[in-house]
């Protein structure tokens, strides 16, 4: 398998560690806020990297945090605690903050078929691993006290810019620039691993530790678990690029500090999913959720569809009008599947050939528009039964998770609501003669792929 790597910022051959086993290590969401669909890109393509390795017969350990302490709004050390910010506006306490926004994105990947890795871990749960890798790098001489905070010092890493491929002055300037600067700190680069002195009142988590009480880093989270969970090698870690720089790269200086030995091997990092107006917020603009999207009436999985549409690697340009090509899309390609005949009648033949190909697609760095591409193939292909096509797109299917051979669709609520209000709106339209508002909302929901119905009886749908 090929696959680009940001550290040496080339594609490369994948080799593991230990042969037939793939260490993983995901960068898992803040829960302090809905995931916005952007978010839910990287966790799409992280998916579709493990089910791609293990189509390819790897066993993957995969592990995955919940950031649910210590990570402030901005990358650059500087502004508020992102929990602390959710849990003033919504009135409740950081916990509770933390358990409904994880239970929320679990909600989201299980919409958008994304698989639960069988290893999550909140942050918060683990600070005694964090005070003891702390402790050891103060012993080595990696980390100092200031003012009663811990710092990791960054002068002291090994390659400290490789990952990002930054140089020391722009990052100083960049920091001088955005940053108050933390006179405590002997190098502006350096990074917090545990804060006993606050810059925010009121910090609702705190824990005892040798140096006061206080709360770890935002870095050391993901070091500490995948120690903890995936031992001291790890062959791949993954995030969206925005976390290059700083938190990948100070997960490097800590882990190798640690360890004493190079850490992970291959780093690979999903581009960001931007709106017309260019970065994704959830704060200003639309705040883009599946939700929304459902209540729109769009399937999640049109939305996947759309992502898979593009490479990983490429900045995707999120519009209504592009994800209504998709859902189009999909929704056409479902109807082709469902009308295949299913009288069992496999024809060997061409089975190895499209399956190699489709592991070719996956090993190409993970090439989702032609693993989607030899969907299509399969359906063309007039030497193949409609058995055997069924049999080949649902074996892809273990990878796309799009739902491509299941014959019945489970209508979710705000899809289903969404519907009955726009029924209900042509109805009136209806009565008020008003005909061409009417047709232009059957045509709307025809475009989501939902086709309205009319009887005596009133009007029911079918999704298509
Ligand atoms: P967060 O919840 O902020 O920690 O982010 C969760 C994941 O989403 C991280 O891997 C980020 O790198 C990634 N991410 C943030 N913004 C975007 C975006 N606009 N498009 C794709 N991924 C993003
Ligand atoms: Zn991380």
């Amino acid at each position: 398998m090929k696959l680009y790597n940001t550290l040496n910022r080339q594609v490369e051959e994948f080799v593991p560690r230990e042969e037939g086993v793939v260490r993983l290590y995901t960068c898992g969401p803040t829960v302090y806020h809905y995931a916005h669909i952007g978010n839910l890109r990287t966790y799409i393509f992280e998916d579709i990297l493990e089910k791609g390795l293990r189509y390819l017969g790897y066993d993957v350990k995969r592990v995955m945090n919940i950031t649910d302490v210590g990570h402030l709004t901005s990358d650059a050390d500087e502004g508020e605690d992102k929990m602390e910010k959710g849990a003033r506006r919504e009135g409740k306490t950081v916990h509770e903050i933390a358990q409904f926004y994880t239970d929320a994105f679990f909600k989201d990947c299980e919409k958008l078929n994304i698989q639960k890795p069988i290893t999550v871990e909140p942050a918060s749960h683990h600070i005694d691993t964090y005070i003891k890798m702390i402790e050891k790098m103060l012993q080595d001489g990696y980390a100092y006290i200031s003012d009663g905070n811990v710092y990791f010092d960054i002068s002291k890493a090994k390659d400290y810019y490789q990952l990002s491929g930054k140089n020391p002055e722009d990052l100083y300037v960049g920091v001088r620039e955005t940053v108050e600067e933390d006179k405590s700190k002997r190098n502006p680069g350096d990074f917090g691993l545990w804060f006993t002195v606050s810059k925010f009142s009121n910090q609702e988590m705190k824990w005892d530790s040798p140096w006061g009480v206080g709360y770890p880093g935002w870095h050391i989270e993901c070091s500490g678990i995948s120690g903890k969970y995936l031992g001291e090698y790890l062959d791949i870690h993954c995030g969206g690029v925005d976390n290059i720089f700083p938190h990948h790269t100070n997960e490097i200086a800590q882990s190798e500090a640690y360890f004493g030995h190079k850490w992970c091997n291959y780093w690979v990092h999903g581009e960001h999913l931007n709106d017309q107006s260019g970065k994704m917020s959830k704060s200003n603009g639309e705040f883009l959720t599946v939700s929304l999207l459902e209540e729109k009436g769009y399937d999640p999985l049109a939305y996947r569809y759309f992502c898979l549409g593009s490479h990983y690697r490429k900045v995707l340009t999120f519009t209504y009008e592009a994800l209504d090509q998709a859902a189009q899309a999909y929704a056409k390609l479902k109807k082709r599947i469902e009308k295949l005949d299913r009288t069992p009648d496999l024809k060997e033949g061409k089975i190895d050939f499209y399956q190699n190909a489709f592991k070719e697609a996956i090993s190409n760095d993970l090439n989702t528009s032609s693993m989607l591409t030899l969907v299509y193939d399969v359906l063309k292909d007039e030497e193949l039964t409609d058995f055997t096509k069924l049999y080949l797109i649902e074996d892809f299917d273990k990878v796309l998770s799009l739902d491509l051979t299941s014959d019945e669709k489970e209508v979710d609520q705000d899809l289903e609501s969404y519907i009955q209000n726009k029924i209900e709106e042509r109805n009136i339209a209806k009565q008020n003669k008003d005909y061409e508002k009417a047709d232009s909302i059957r045509d709307e929901l025809l475009e989501k792929g939902i086709r309205l119905i009319d009887s005596r009886d009133g009007t029911t749908y079918e999704l298509l």
